[in-house]
């Protein structure tokens, strides 16, 4: 059993843990969410005389994109109907980061829990015979 590393994993396990705890945090949050995002687009109106027309000044429009169950569809919202939304849209955003973060964290906690595992492995007791079989 190597001490030394097992102290290694058991300080990579305890920041584990602690991230854990940061994580979360958009979880405990109360504020309503909402599937989707605010985004600014800017688009030519297709007029020869526009300003538009040089490519540069072009027009911008807000859209909120909805996360439907099947499928993303695209709708134009004033500034102040953005301001409605967009806090909603940045909480969804944060809890699924979150969910991805966990998955991340799960697989990495899990490959943690095998070295730990293999630190702390002892075949003390087994016979010569069985000491020569690997284990699991
Ligand atoms: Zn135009």
């Amino acid at each position: 059993m190597d001490q030394d590393s097992l102290a290694k994993l058991r300080q990579q396990l305890r920041a584990k843990l602690n991230a854990l705890e940061h994580m979360l945090a958009p979880a405990f949050e109360r504020d309503p969410l909402f599937p989707g995002s605010v985004h600014t687009s800017k688009h030519r109106c297709g007029k020869s005389w526009c300003h538009c027309a040089d490519g540069h000044s072009l027009h911008e429009a807000v859209r909120l994109q909805i996360r439907f169950h099947d499928g993303l569809t695209n709708r134009s919202v004033s500034e102040q109907e953005a301001v409605f939304w967009k806090p909603r849209t940045e909480a969804y955003r944060r809890l699924r980061k979150a969910a991805q973060s966990i998955r991340k964290w799960q697989k990495e906690v899990s490959q943690l829990l095998e070295r730990i595992e293999r630190a702390r492995r002892s075949v003390e007791g087994l016979s010569e015979e069985d000491r020569k079989r690997p284990l699991r």
